[in-house]
């Protein structure tokens, strides 16, 4: 296949989505191979790749992450690997390229199961520290770190930082540089194109849109680095099942249309809300005078399908979330059906009572804008 047609850059984006990872073409085959179902493979002899036991590898792995690599760089050789979930990705990252006496700096304001992470790394004897994503706030503490970890936009207060700035700062101090990618999808932006060493993200959320599988992935351009990735996968067995793998890479098929629809109609809730008198510290980094707008719109191609607020009280909050029909109270956010929780009832972000993450769906604008001021009225007590 030729490479514009795998994706060599002068595609579009939905070009490329469709086409992502496809094989060759062969000659009564499905253009897609279905889900491959294999604990062992037949191995007469020596050991030999590329596929021998179903821990290490998987055709239907192979097929989906080449596809992830088109789309988080289509203009350079990565290697991806996917996992289990998000997290199986990201503690892969962080556990195979730090030791006891490293540094790493993560960000303050990012995934909550960071602050378990955090733990976990000071147990093995590696000094975390932390500041927030606002400000490139962790510029002034990547001395003698090894490791940076970027998470942009931040999950949940929406808060951007200037990735190439830090990549820069970092790599000139010797460090690595890791970008959580999961809000913005690698059709909102490409860590690795401005330099990080490691695009990770969660594929459970908008990546795959449908809320009804986990996975997760690791990008990289270093292949010593993505060889301890690999390694730590085989270690700790976090792997994907072949049918989540497929369902996953059936589902990057439409990620163009699903982040056109969500991202567009996102920018529209956020106009309207922010207007009504009930919505304070409404975040949308597409709009224009959102604090993280400027440097989003230079290094970001879409701004994603979240939008955050908050309503004066607790109360208020659960009364506007119950009084939704077309938005489900649930955690997590890409699917193609609108969410929204009250962040606080998880104890862990640092926000208020009333902070409320949406995601926004694939509804019909129209009606979701009317459900969302109906229930916002209602909740009124
Ligand atoms: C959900 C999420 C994760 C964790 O992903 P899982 O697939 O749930 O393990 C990591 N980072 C961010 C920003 C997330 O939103």
């Amino acid at each position: 296949m030729s490479d514009a047609a795998r994706g060599g850059g002068h595609t579009g984006d939905g070009t490329r989505a469709v086409r992502a990872g496809l094989p060759e073409p062969v000659k009564h085959e499905p253009t897609m191979p279905g889900p491959v179902f294999a604990a062992h493979f037949h191995l007469p002899g020596d050991v030999t790749g590329p596929y021998s036991y179903g821990r290490d590898d998987n055709p239907t792995w192979t097929l989906l992450e080449r596809a992830i690599g088109e789309l988080e760089a289509p203009r350079q050789d990565v290697e991806t690997l996917v996992f289990a979930s998000g997290m199986a990705a990201i503690s892969a990252v962080l556990f195979s390229q730090l030791r006891a006496g490293d540094a790493v700096v993560l960000p303050s304001d990012g995934y909550q199961v960071l602050s378990l992470v955090r733990a976990q790394l000071e147990a093995y004897g590696i000094e975390v520290r932390t500041a927030p994503t606002r400000g490139d706030a962790q510029l002034k503490i990547l001395d003698d770190a090894r490791l940076l970890w970027i998470e942009s936009p931040s999950n949940p207060g929406l808060d951007v930082c200037d990735i190439r700035r830090l990549v820069e700062a970092a790599h000139a101090r010797g460090a690595l540089v890791a970008v959580d990618n999961t809000l913005a999808t690698p059709l909102g932006q490409r860590p690795l194109e401005v330099g990080a060493d490691f695009s990770v993200a969660s594929g459970t959320k908008q990546l795959t849109g449908h809320g009804d599988i986990l996975l997760g992935y690791v990008a990289g351009r270093d292949a010593t680095a993505m060889a301890a990735v690999r390694r730590w996968r085989k270690i700790t067995g976090a792997i994907s099942g072949p049918m989540e793998a497929w369902l996953a890479h059936r589902s990057i098929a439409t990620l163009q249309l699903r982040v056109e629809r969500q991202n567009t109609t996102a920018l529209r809730v956020a106009e309207v809300l922010r207007q009504h008198p009930a919505v304070s510290g409404l975040r949308y980094p597409g709009l224009p005078d959102d604090p993280s707008h400027k440097i989003a719109s230079q290094q970001m191609f879409r701004y994603g399908c979240v939008v955050s607020f908050t309503l004066p009280t607790r109360a208020r909050a659960e009364r506007f979330l119950a009084a939704l029909h077309l938005v489900e109270d649930a955690t997590s956010f890409g699917g193609v059906r609108s969410t929204a929780e009250r962040r606080r009832r998880w104890g862990g972000d640092a926000v208020p009572e009333g902070f409320i993450r949406m995601s926004v769906g694939a509804e019909d604008p129209k009606d979701l804008v009317a459900d969302l001021l109906r229930a916002l009225d209602e909740s009124a007590g």
